[in-house]
């Protein structure tokens, strides 16, 4: 046991802890000037077709390069960020830059944008979208507004009136990490959406065991009902790819087809597939 090895230990000491927590607050002191000191960068990760094997789109994934501890990847500082409120600045300026940026691709590339519950809260992330979509030049159409299902848990009419408006104006509109969280079979009915995407851990588990083949199965089933677009994340393996097309699954993301990627290396990705070049899971299985 640990505890022979080393000593005595007292609930009040835990070097671990104390260390986890004090990242913590330097992490949280430094989120305040990173934004606008330029240290935030997107980078972005491609969606393929499951049969054709052709890249629709890319999503936007937000990075914090950090000057003294590198790269930091969102799970260690949007939680912050939605506690301090940040999010809604840095979400606005993701959702910017991704516009830009996927203005710059061959149509129709899409691009996703994640954005947290916070973001609708102060009325105009509506219009803001309008506007980057104005500025960039994107057409509506290519772009993907990304939620998660905490979203039902909050004010969830003012949501649903400003989903069903950006649809109004051709956005579409993913569910994310489908499958983990709180929507019900009626959220799926009464919301204005377009896709769902089904949680990355359903990848590894559909391989694993039948149950949860079997539940992505009826996942695919939901989203024929409502004429949603399904995606699976977090596809790694030829073994995952192939059971994805077996059971009908739509569109795929995942490390198998291509980690994230900066911004300046999108436009040859999209050259290399365009003209064969790319090694995509379709080619590696067919
Ligand atoms: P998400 O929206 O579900 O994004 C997919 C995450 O899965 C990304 O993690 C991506 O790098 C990771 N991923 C992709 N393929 C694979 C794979 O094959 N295996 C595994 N294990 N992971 C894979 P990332 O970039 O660390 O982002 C984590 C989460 O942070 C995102 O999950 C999203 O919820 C949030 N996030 C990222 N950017 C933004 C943003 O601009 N705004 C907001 N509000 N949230 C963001
Ligand atoms: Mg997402
Ligand atoms: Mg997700
Ligand atoms: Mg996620």
């Amino acid at each position: 046991e640990a505890k022979a090895v080393n000593g005595p230990s007292y609930a009040t000491y835990c070097p671990k802890m104390a260390k986890k927590s004090l990242a913590r607050i330097e992490i949280e002191r430094d989120l305040g000037r990173a934004f606008a000191d330029g240290e935030f960068f997107i980078e972005y990760q491609p969606i393929v077709g499951v049969e054709s094997g052709r890249i629709r789109s890319f999503e936007a994934l937000l990075r914090w390069r950090h000057p003294q501890k590198g790269i930091i990847e969102p799970d260690r500082f949007i939680p912050l960020a939605e506690k301090t409120g940040l999010i809604v600045r840095a979400g606005k300026w993701v959702m910017s830059e991704a516009c830009r940026e996927a203005a710059k691709w061959p149509s129709p590339t899409g691009v996703a944008v994640n954005v947290a519950g916070d973001q609708f809260k102060d009325g105009t992330f509506v219009e803001h979208v309008r506007t980057c979509l104005a500025e960039s030049g994107l057409a509506p159409g290519r772009l993907t507004v990304e939620v998660t299902e905490s979203l039902f848990t909050v004010e969830i009419d003012v949501i649903r009136d400003s989903l069903a408006a950006l649809r109004q104006m051709g956005v579409r509109i993913a569910l994310d990490d489908f499958g983990t969280g709180f929507a019900s079979i009626s959220n799926l009915r009464d919301f204005p959406l377009d896709q769902l995407k089904i949680d990355r851990t359903f990848a590894k588990a559909m391989v694993a065991n039948q149950r949860d083949a079997s539940l992505v199965e009826l996942i695919l089933r939901l989203g024929r009902t409502f004429n949603l677009t399904t995606t699976i994340e977090g596809i790694e393996t030829v073994g995952q790819m192939d059971l994805a097309r077996a059971l009908g699954v739509s569109e795929a993301q995942g490390f198998l087809i291509s980690v994230p990627v900066p911004a300046d290396e999108v436009p040859a990705m999209i050259e290399r597939e365009r003209t064969g070049r790319m090694l995509l899971p379709h080619s590696v299985t067919a």
